[in-house]
């Protein structure tokens, strides 16, 4: 699936400055924002795709690295690209006006949507991040984990409302149960209408003059919750999953936040992650580098045959293909690249340094000319390069 230029997606030159590149991608979220183009598939991914860009090109070190790389050069840095839309506005919060309650698109198109609920509820809960550590076996393979954590859970006493029984709950009566403050004043340009929260109740309207004895009112209380993460195999280091709705809950029956599980790799015993590749070091004698053979190696999906052609020098990069981590979002996955170290015997019986000697004399036992610096780091980095590009 080819993906489309990022500067094209938001119609400026590669040039642009920060500026520009917020003033465009500001112009085509208005256009194609979802609150005006509702059921509109094509505006969704038109939305989503500008976002996609921005998010690279308003981050000065993810631009840097698009630059020089194109969209290879993003991947395996926190970039993730949007599926869900709310994420768009979570992650760009200065662009759309910032704080949960009013976005610059509230001001413009009237409250839809996704607007919190007013009115009698409790203010909104806070989002959970969770830091999750994976091993690359499970990075390979996907996996379903179960986390316990403690999270802020609805009193069931009072069913959140917070109130020790439902008679003991009544209208505020400085704001009748609006919740809201009005004031009218007048001035020679007319008269305005102001509209402030009411200080009694908190917004909420009601006043509690009972309070629920387990959780002294809140609706809430601290408890214990095990919850379900799905991890699609291929995922990095910084990659998150939201799970709406499931963080804290808010005071008296407020909405709950999210909770964000941050990925985080593992440092593996054996295996270092280049991207989707996976890189092993493996030591061989210096008759099997000599002779060549079929040997046992470990995989991230258990032990495979590699074949080790007879004359194989230290350093060499053998690819193992599919062996490596799957594509986070695409199909295909990466492969394993096995890096050859001879081993060099340490202690010789005088027998085998008797026998190594009289080989060692032998025109074969001698590198030639071309061979000497075949084995350097530089040339492993060089060969790297080619075959992750
Ligand atoms: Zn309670
Ligand atoms: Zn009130």
């Amino acid at each position: 699936m080819a993906k489309q230029d990022y500067y094209q997606v938001l119609g400026l030159a590669r040039g642009a400055t920060p500026e520009e590149i917020k003033k465009a991608y500001r112009k085509l979220a208005l256009q194609y924002h979802p609150d005006r183009n509702p059921g509109n598939k094509e505006a969704e991914e038109k939305f989503k795709e500008a976002a996609e860009a921005y998010e690279v090109l308003g981050d000065q070190a993810k631009r840097t690295r698009y630059d020089q790389y194109g969209h290879e050069g993003i991947k395996g840095t926190d970039f993730r690209p949007f599926t869900d839309v709310n994420d768009i506005f979570s992650t760009f919060s200065d662009i759309f006006g910032g704080g949960l309650g009013g976005s610059i698109f509230d001001d413009m198109f009237g409250t839809q949507g996704r607007t919190r609920t007013r009115g009698s509820a409790g203010s909104a809960g806070s989002d959970l991040k969770i830091r999750l550590k994976l091993p690359l076996e499970e990075i390979a393979s996907g996996i379903e984990k179960k986390l316990k954590i403690k999270k802020w859970k609805r009193c069931d006493v009072c069913g959140g409302t917070g109130a020790r029984s439902t008679g003991s709950m009544t209208a505020c009566t400085v704001c009748n149960g609006s919740g809201e403050i009005r004031q009218v004043s007048r001035s020679v340009f007319g008269q305005f209408v102001n509209i402030a929260t009411c200080q009694n109740c908190g917004g909420e309207g009601k006043v509690i003059k009972e309070p629920c004895q387990t959780c002294h009112g809140d609706g809430r209380v601290q408890g214990d919750a095990t919850i379900k993460v799905q991890i699609p195999a291929g995922v990095s280091e910084g990659n998150y999953i939201p799970l709406r709705g499931e963080g804290n809950v808010g005071k008296r029956g407020g909405p709950a936040g999210d909770i964000i599980v941050v990925m985080e790799e593992e440092p593996h015993p054996v295996f270092t992650r280049n991207g989707d590749d996976v890189i092993l070091d493996l030591v061989v004698s210096f008759s099997e580098a000599a002779i060549g053979g079929d040997i046992e190696v470990p995989t991230l999906t258990g032990r495979a045959r590699l074949k080790i052609d007879p004359g194989t020098q230290s350093g060499r990069i053998l690819r193992m293909r599919d062996k490596g981590i799957p594509h986070l979002n695409s199909f295909g996955r990466g492969d394993q690249l096995v890096r050859v170290n001879v081993w060099v015997p340490t202690s010789l019986s005088p027998r085998e340094k008797q026998a190594l000697k009289e080989m060692g004399e032998s025109e074969n036992f001698h590198p030639k000319d071309g061979d000497r610096s075949a084995n350097s780091e530089k040339s492993f980095f060089g060969r790297m390069k080619k075959t992750t590009s």
